[in-house]
């Protein structure tokens, strides 16, 4: 588990690892498993053709076997849900090839059919932090009020997906209390799970009719939803104002909790984020697609690493280098969390993905 004490994130990268089972269709062509974890937090990847096993660390590692209560728990998103609730900025995402199990992490299998439900067992990720959030927020005393906006980013344009009209590419802006922003974003309020269930699947519908249904076993955007909380803190005096994400401050104790009293305004998102393996196909609009996926990886990770690397001290952070990560900015260099769940298949047939999403996701903690 990454439960860390009550003085705040110690780490600004949490990544944790899940391995789904053998889908049915890989067992009937009898591919082989090419993973096993050792011990709670080490995956064992054995290479094709012989030669020595090759160790994966990471704050947790979950096999096929764990339930989807396993790896809430394990993950420490409730960790991340008191954070927020204090003013942190934080993030979760999943990330992995397609058919890795990332939709399955974060919001549970698809339904089996028209009005049957999904057992509240294998509700996913994003359902057990906002019941649990709307839960703690009941009990907190203080008033809380919680909005939700849903974006996506699809060829570095940024989609509006509860827009009341059409979605319509949005600026992304910066400024010195906002930070990034995306202007003209719709906010709704809510006061219920069922309420922001609705939003969730208002936004579903929205990204599955938009133009990449062509494809849509691979939706190649990022999807952002997040949760606005603004909580009322002992004097009561109301404060919207937040520090500039940009430059960041150092990834250090001064990433504590907002000293101003009053008001605090936090976020909570949960974006969708894949990463597509190989080639993706010989059409314009796909390519295009395929490049700013990768632009937004490789700009990710390209702040992630600077990030994480000890002798940056205040170095420059390219938060601008994609929307991605402009609206990421704060929760992963301002003052804030992010939690990657990489998402893995076993199958030996999936080696060079595993490995590609294995090494990226190491090379973030
Ligand atoms: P992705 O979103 O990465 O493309 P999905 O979440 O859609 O992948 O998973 C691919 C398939 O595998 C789906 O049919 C999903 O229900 C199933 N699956 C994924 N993870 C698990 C799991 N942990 N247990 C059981 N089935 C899973």
């Amino acid at each position: 588990s990454l439960e860390q004490g009550p003085e705040g994130p110690e780490t600004p990268i949490q990544v944790v690892l899940r391995v789904r089972p053998m889908s049915a269709a890989e067992l009937r062509r009898g591919e082989q498993s090419a993973v096993h974890c050792s011990g709670t937090r080490t995956l064992q990847v054995s290479p094709p053709g012989g030669g020595p096993d090759v160790a994966f660390r990471f704050g947790a590692v979950l096999d096929g076997a764990r339930t989807q209560e396993d790896v809430f728990r394990a993950s420490g998103v409730r960790r991340l849900g008191e954070l927020a609730l204090r003013g942190f900025s934080c993030t979760v995402f999943t990330f992995g090839q397609t058919g890795s199990g990332k939709t399955y992490t974060l919001t549970g299998p698809p339904p089996q059919g028209e009005g049957v439900p999904v057992p509240p067992s294998l509700a996913g990720i994003m359902q057990r932090t906002f019941a649990w959030l709307l839960d703690r927020v009941q009990h907190l005393g203080a008033p809380v009020t919680l909005h939700a906006s849903y974006l996506e980013i699809y060829n570095e344009q940024v989609l509006d997906l509860l827009s009341l009209g059409s979605p319509r590419p949005l600026p992304v802006r910066w400024n010195k209390t906002r930070g990034f922003y995306v202007e003209q974003l719709r906010v709704v309020e809510f006061g219920s799970l069922g309420a922001l269930m609705e939003l969730l699947q208002m936004g579903l519908s929205r990204r599955r009719s938009s133009a990449h249904t062509l494809n849509q076993a691979s939706s190649r955007s990022h999807a952002l939803l997040t949760l606005h909380i603004r909580r009322q803190t002992d004097d009561g005096v109301e404060t919207k104002s937040r520090p500039s994400p940009d430059p960041p401050g150092p990834a250090d104790a001064s990433r504590g909790s907002r000293g101003t009293p009053g008001w605090r305004e936090a976020v909570l998102c949960g974006p969708g984020w894949q990463r597509e393996g190989g080639a993706t196909g010989s059409r314009g609009e796909l390519m295009l697609e395929a490049n700013s996926i990768n632009r937004s990886l490789l700009a990710l990770g390209h702040c992630i690493s600077l990030l994480l690397d000890p002798r940056r001290k205040q170095s420059h952070i390219p938060f601008r280098d994609s929307k991605l990560t402009k609206l990421l900015a704060d929760s992963l260099g301002g003052r804030g969390v992010t939690l990657m769940v990489a998402c893995v298949s076993p199958s030996a047939q999936c080696l060079p993905e595993t490995l590609s999403t294995l090494r990226y996701a190491s090379r973030a903690q």
